[in-house]
């Protein structure tokens, strides 16, 4: 369902008659105080170069251009980046209309900061793909889903751990900054919703043979949960003695794959790959 949206007391709406898209994540944060707790969260500088996600109406965007040299800002939607397009004509602020999943980052050398209310029907795959491009990146500064907060952030042994917390935690130091009332956006959204940082690391966090290797590993052992990790490496490795290896790691062939560290898969990884070649 798409939403009207009235003029609202916190923020002057740049079209009045503008309504909001659903299949865009649009919920856009009509919260002052919290705009202002994330902004001042972002730990800006006036050298700065920051790549705003979605900036929908310019909740964030103006507050951010004021602290830092330049902002590039990456709107899908047409109507929005064109009115603001128009807005920040000849400022440090650069709007383009470009979907940020197949937006080349050609034109952006290393140090940006990222900064995004995101949609958060494509949370997963922006993430994924700042990840894949790390090497632009310092800090990711991003309003996510709370429950998809918890997964990123998650440890071992607990309900939210899975492949995204390996895959997350692999390339950066994650936080979760501060948790936002549904009543912050406007629509409503019906899940609560947090602040997070991503402080993305020089060299990944433990230095691994096969990368593809680690994921697929950690893929597959999450999606049979409920398989031991001896029975979910079997499928995957064909000869190879599981036992065996397994034990010369000090890994017990009977944990499942909640109980497994992001050091252990790497291990068990790296121990594959050499036993592979020889
Ligand atoms: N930053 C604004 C705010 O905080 O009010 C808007 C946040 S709203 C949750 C998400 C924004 O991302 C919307 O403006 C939406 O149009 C835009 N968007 C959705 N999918 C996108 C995509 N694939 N690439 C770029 N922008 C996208």
């Amino acid at each position: 369902m798409n939403h009207r949206y009235k003029q609202n007391q916190n923020k002057p709406l740049i079209t009045n008659s503008f309504i909001a898209k659903k299949r865009l994540g649009q919920n856009f944060l009509i919260d002052t105080e919290i705009q202002n707790r994330i902004v001042s969260s972002c730990d800006l500088h006036e050298n700065d170069i920051v790549l705003e996600i979605g900036p929908g109406q310019g909740a964030l965007t103006e507050k951010i251009a004021r602290q830092v040299k330049s902002v590039i800002a990456v709107e899908k939607d047409r109507t929005l980046a064109k009115e603001l397009q128009e807005k920040y004509h000849g400022s440090n602020i650069k709007v383009l209309c470009a979907d940020f999943l197949k937006y080349s980052f050609d034109e952006l050398e290393g140090d940006i900061k990222v900064i995004g209310n995101l949609p958060y029907n494509v949370a997963t795959p922006i993430i994924e793909r700042l990840l894949e491009n790390r090497s632009l990146f310092t800090f990711v500064y991003i309003t996510v889903q709370l429950e998809h907060a918890q997964r990123m952030v998650a440890k071992p042994a607990s309900k939210s751990y899975g492949s995204l917390s390996c895959f997350v935690q692999f390339y950066s130091n994650t936080n979760i900054l501060f948790k936002i009332g549904s009543q912050a956006f406007w629509p409503v959204p019906k899940v609560q919703s947090c602040f997070m940082k991503l402080e993305i690391l020089k060299d990944a966090r433990y230095r691994v043979e096969n990368e593809a290797l680690l994921f697929s590993i950690i893929k597959n052992a999450f999606s049979q949960r409920r398989k031991t990790i001896v029975n979910s490496l079997a499928g995957l490795v064909g000869k190879i003695n599981i036992i065996d290896l397994l034990e010369k790691l000090n890994i017990s062939p009977k944990l499942r794959a909640e109980n497994i560290t992001l050091k252990e898969y790497v291990a068990i990884t790296n121990k594959l790959a050499q036993e592979r070649v020889n």
